[in-house]
């Protein structure tokens, strides 16, 4: 009997939900442990308290003696609330998030000590950066890098620790982290977008981009999980047979939540809540053991920190609750996998959501001006797009009918291609006053205040309006959405920009009416961003022909995706909108693809080991109990044995098929490893590791995956996929 397998299963068995003890109203615990705008006007003086506000809502410079007192404050607050450590606490190019703890202690001589934290000590600190990945940024300039303060995400307490959220750069400036560059991308959406919103009201001083994800994730329990190698090293099961029933019959989308998961959620938003992550929906998904929680969408900076940071906390919990959670895109084949959608838009400092649809003309055309240069960004834009997503875990799930297609398009809904169709026969230049009258009346005056319940849900789009935003769905679960949404908001200003300079250059030049203008530009942009904009099914094979002949791009792996990160133009984006140079660019896109050669290596050696070690020896045991129950039939029968043995003698020899097919085919895959690993360039070495190693895994799998029909389940080693995704 298989061991580690059935004392998983026998342990699974016995569990019982973790109690969870509510702590109170959840509105009252929201917040505790951050140190919010409430703490900071309790712990702060007032001119503390006025320059981060300043430097939150304004971008200002917080300086030395201002931060020594802000300081003096965060650790006051921190320390009333039981905390020790404190943590600059990073979002590195790879993982999740880094924390170097220290302690607020210090000894300050004759015996004694107290408790320190300074401003030097926020602002600023030095993290030993060497492990973490640079691409070359710290080799090429200086050694060492520092982390920073980020005022604009507030500080927290978790666990016993201060953790003060920050940007990591090196010596000379570049950013080392996801969150450097979406700070400057914000910066650049904010400027851009706030020029063009004055055009409709000239109180906005400032635009936020805001972000509400969606986290999709699978709970396996924590002693079936750590029985199976692949799930604890790649964070998915490499091999398995599907089981006989999977997600047929939807009966765990609609089923109820079962009762040591929801304990789980329960445990997890009273954390959230704490933390100020204002967690709201929580439901099943459409594979089992798969569930989804989304919070309440905040400004973009914030929700991304949030994000890394409910990742690490669902992490923690998950283990006290004897749960494992798995955050890859596709941890079983043969199922739905997991996304992250990430909900779009911009909001103006007077509350106005530049994407939703006002109750006036005036209101309409500003939300059509942002709803078009949104599509025109994404149509001029949308290989960069497609590479922001693109990891080796997510190429399991773009394409594979089930998420979005690699083919990036922006799905409108029927009623707003009505209106953008009419507003594509908007007369050139001047418009006479009998035209404005029937656009404003008949085209933008139409468009419904709430389109909400009116868009239809195109599930198959991985861009589509939602009715107030943009929902990117190609987002994989496991992702840091700074790295979209950086993307999608350098994209959105740069299109911004332009398209101000062209309506000031019509009004200027061609002395048009300011609405006449911004209506001769959108009419362009229509036309021009046509190809872009696709309503059907997502997920057909018509459609892959058809953006083909569209020229749209379909780059299914990750290796050919991330080539956009550093094409001319995309470069030269970034250092227009000063969101990266051309050294951060070029960092980064060597570090994804160190990252996706290093992904797909190890789940070569897992699968390799694995089938080795694990399943053949597994089938030749079988097999040896076959060939002595042959071998007792011959004793008995005589030569008419072939007869009452023939079964068995049918199945020693399918054993013996997949056990060479399975032994060639690692030894093959461990030869195009060898070969790939002689390559220099990041680029070759990554596509040797996509087009050479990669096919193998589902040759290995298919045998090994034979075998596990075939062989005696008491002896089946890995624990499978019926136990894995059905016991809870
Ligand atoms: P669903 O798509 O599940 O039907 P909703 O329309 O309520 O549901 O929203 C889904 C997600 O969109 C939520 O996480 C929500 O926070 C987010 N969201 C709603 N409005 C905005 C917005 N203006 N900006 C960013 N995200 C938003
Ligand atoms: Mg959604």
């Amino acid at each position: 009997m298989s061991t580690i397998r059935f004392k998983a299963l026998q342990e699974t068995f016995n569990r019982k939900p973790v109690v969870v003890e509510e702590a109170g109203r959840r509105s009252e615990l929201f917040g505790q442990n951050v140190f919010n705008e409430a703490s900071m006007r309790q712990f702060m003086t007032k001119d503390a308290f006025k320059s981060v506000m300043d430097a939150i809502q304004y971008g200002t410079k917080i300086d030395r003696k201002m931060a020594d007192q802000v300081a003096a404050a965060m650790k006051d607050w921190a320390i009333s609330k039981g905390a020790t450590h404190y943590s600059h606490w990073f979002q590195p190019l790879t993982g999740s998030t880094a924390e170097k703890h220290d302690a607020f202690f210090e000894t300050i001589g004759g015996g004694m000590a107290m408790e320190k934290f300074g401003g030097g000590q926020l602002v600023q600190q030095e993290p030993d950066a060497s492990s973490f990945p640079n691409g070359g940024i710290r080799n090429t300039f200086e050694a060492r890098g520092y982390t920073a303060w980020d005022p604009t995400s507030p500080a927290f307490i978790y666990g016993t620790t201060l953790c003060i959220p920050t940007v990591f750069v090196s010596y000379t400036g570049e950013a080392l982290d996801n969150k450097a560059p979406l700070l400057r991308a914000l910066q650049a959406v904010d400027h851009a977008a706030t020029e063009v919103a004055k055009y409709f009201d000239k109180n906005v001083t400032k635009v936020n981009a805001t972000l509400g994800w969606e986290q999709e994730y699978f709970l396996i329990d924590k002693a079936l999980a750590f029985s199976r190698p692949d799930i604890v090293l790649a964070g998915r099961a490499l091999l398995g047979h599907s089981p006989a029933k999977g997600q047929q019959l939807d009966d765990h989308y609609f089923g109820s939540i079962p009762s040591r998961v929801m304990s789980y959620m329960r445990d997890l938003e009273l954390e959230c809540m704490r933390l100020g992550i204002p967690v709201k929906t929580r439901h099943n998904e459409v594979a089992p053991n798969q569930f989804e929680l989304a919070p309440i969408f905040e400004e973009a900076n914030l929700a991304v920190d949030q994000n890394s940071l409910l990742m690490d906390v669902m992490t923690k919990i998950a283990d006290r609750h004897n749960f494992v959670v798995l955050f890859h895109e596709k941890p079983f084949a043969g199922i739905n996998g997991s996304g992250k959608h990430n909900n779009w838009s911009l909001s103006t400092d007077t509350g106005v959501n530049l994407l939703a649809p006002g109750s006036t003309p005036m209101k309409n055309l500003q939300f059509l001006t942002f709803f078009i240069n949104a599509i025109k960004a994404v149509h001029d834009n949308e290989e960069l797009l497609r590479a922001s997503v693109a990891s080796a875990s997510n190429d399991h799930r773009l394409g594979a009918n089930e998420a979005p297609p690699a083919i990036i398009s922006v799905f409108i809904g029927d009623q707003l291609t009505k209106v953008l169709d009419e507003l594509e026969g908007v007369s050139n230049g001047k418009l006479s006053p009998e035209e404005k009258t029937e656009l404003k009346l008949n085209v933008v005056g139409k468009i419904p205040d709430v389109l909400l319940d009116n868009t239809d849900r195109n599930r198959t789009s991985p861009f589509a309006f939602t009715g107030n935003k943009f929902e990117f769905r190609a987002v994989g679960s496991k992702a840091n959405c700074g790295k979209p949404m950086t993307i999608l908001n350098t994209i959105m200003a740069k299109q911004l920009k332009d398209f101000k300079k062209e309506v000031d250059g019509l009004i200027d030049k061609k002395g048009l009416k300011k609405d006449e203008a911004i209506f001769n530009v959108l009419r362009e942009y229509i036309k021009a961003s046509k190809k872009i904009r696709f309503e059907g099914d997502g997920y057909s094979d018509a459609w892959e022909k058809e953006a083909e002949k569209r020229g749209l791009s379909n780059n299914k792996t990750t290796p050919q995706a991330l080539k956009a990160l550093i094409s001319k133009k995309t470069i030269s984006l970034y250092e227009e909108m000063g969101v990266m140079s051309n050294v951060e660019v070029h960092a980064r896109h060597e570090i994804e693809l160190e990252e996706y050669t290093k992904s797909i290596q190890i789940e070569g050696r897992i699968i390799g080991d694995i089938a080795r070690n694990h399943v053949i020896p597994t089938a030749i045991k079988y097999q040896n109990t076959l060939i002595e129950n042959v071998r007792g039939l011959k004793e008995i029968y005589g030569a008419a044995f072939k007869k009452v043995a023939g079964e068995q003698l049918d199945l020693i020899e399918q054993i013996s098929n997949h056990i060479s097919e399975i032994n060639s085919k690692v030894n093959a895959m461990i030869e195009e490893r060898k070969k790939a690993n002689k390559l220099t360039d990041a680029q070759k070495m990554a596509d040797a590791y996509c087009d050479k190693v990669k096919p193998y895994f589902d040759q290995i799998r298919y045998h090994c995956d034979k075998l596990e029909l075939l062989v005696d389940d008491d002896s089946w080693p890995l624990t499978k996929y019926r136990e894995l995704l059905f016991t809870r």
